[in-house]
């Protein structure tokens, strides 16, 4: 759509939750509600730390990356049985369809419940059983299994080395957790044999740690997007390298608020990112932790930034651009957003 129709800023919020968009940016623990963390633990016998749902509610009002990390592990404990994994997905799934999400590429760590003794099996084929239920949603899910960077190279390599017999059932490799003190060079060699296998290749880059990160991400590992990479701002030639290369960024603007990437979110520079012209894009992250899901990171930063219709548009597409899907579905994505947006 050449012409996108200027819409009242009274009607832009029914328009950003109505228009269809991708979201590329979830990781599916992070969707772990505190309800859903109290029934799978009275099903699987779990004791957890906190008395009640709303004593956990409560803890979910963390004010570091340490104490959102214990409330992370503390929930993913619940999470035994493929029939567990498969409720957390569904769950966030059914969210993703109120949200008018069409397509959602689904971050998952393997390695938070291999390490408790939980086989790979079990979680991937829960999962992957609610991706393939999604379609009666009418949402195209896929996985895409993620390393977490502050285990070793040796322990990503045995990861990958027990996804690999259901290599059918994820479309990629990512990085995910503490980013400081990790560089992506770290998994050089796992990511080359993620790419021998014809993976696609995401990193999580410049959400806290620099630039550099970034750009060896791009060159060593040879990510096709990047996740977060607000930090690329700080680097001219960078910015410039992102839009010539048509590289997505997966910004998560309230998280990006809750761990303080930003102070305030109307100082968050998702608008200095698309006037660049890279091919930025809005997700949730973890949207139980982090204040919302895509819709919600869509309302709030538009109402912080006084961002308009032009950038909603420019936001949906990009999401499907940037999504790894085939030709002919990018198309069906974009034509219903073209629809939505010439009903707006
Ligand atoms: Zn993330």
């Amino acid at each position: 759509m050449s012409n996108v129709p200027a819409v009242p800023p009274e009607r832009l919020p029914a328009l950003l939750a109505a228009m269809p968009k991708a979201e590329l940016h979830i990781h599916v623990e992070g969707s772990l509600e505190p309800e859903l963390i109290f029934q799978l633990a009275r099903r699987n016998g779990v004791r957890l730390p906190y008395a009640s749902v709303e004593e956990l509610r409560r803890a979910y009002a963390f004010s570091n990356l340490q104490s959102f990390l214990d409330i992370y592990y503390a929930g993913a404990s619940v999470l035994l049985r493929e029939q567990d994994f498969y409720d957390m997905a569904w769950a966030y799934l059914q969210r993703a369809q109120a949200d008018n999400v069409l397509r959602a590429e689904i971050f998952f760590d393997p390695q938070t419940h291999t390490a408790r003794g939980v086989p790979m099996e079990t979680v991937i084929h829960g999962l992957h059983r609610a991706c393939q239920d999604a379609k009666q949603l009418g949402v195209d899910a896929e996985l895409i299994l993620c390393f977490l960077r502050h285990l070793s190279e040796e322990e990503a390599f045995d990861t990958l080395e027990q996804a690999l017999p259901l290599r059918d059932r994820f479309i990629g490799v990512g990085l995910d957790s503490s980013e400081l003190g990790h560089p992506p060079e770290k998994f050089a060699r796992v990511f080359a044999k993620c790419r021998q296998q014809g993976l696609h290749l995401v990193a999580h880059a410049g959400e806290e740690g620099p630039p550099a990160y970034v750009w060896s991400a791009l060159d060593v590992l040879k990510v096709e997007r990047i996740d977060h990479g607000v930090q690329s701002a700080q680097d001219p030639a960078l910015m410039k390298r992102l839009a010539d290369e048509h590289i997505p960024l997966t910004v998560c603007p309230l998280s990006n608020l809750k761990l303080r990437v930003f102070p305030k979110l109307e100082q968050h520079n998702l608008r200095e990112l698309l006037d660049a012209g890279l091919v930025a894009t809005v997700n949730s992250d973890d949207p139980a932790y982090f204040g919302g899901y895509v819709n919600a990171n869509f309302l709030e930063t538009f109402a912080a930034t006084g961002l308009d219709a032009q950038h909603a548009y420019r936001l949906a597409r990009n999401s499907f651009e940037g999504s790894f899907a085939d030709a002919s579905a990018k198309k069906k994505y974009l034509e219903r957003l073209d629809a939505a947006f010439a009903a707006a």
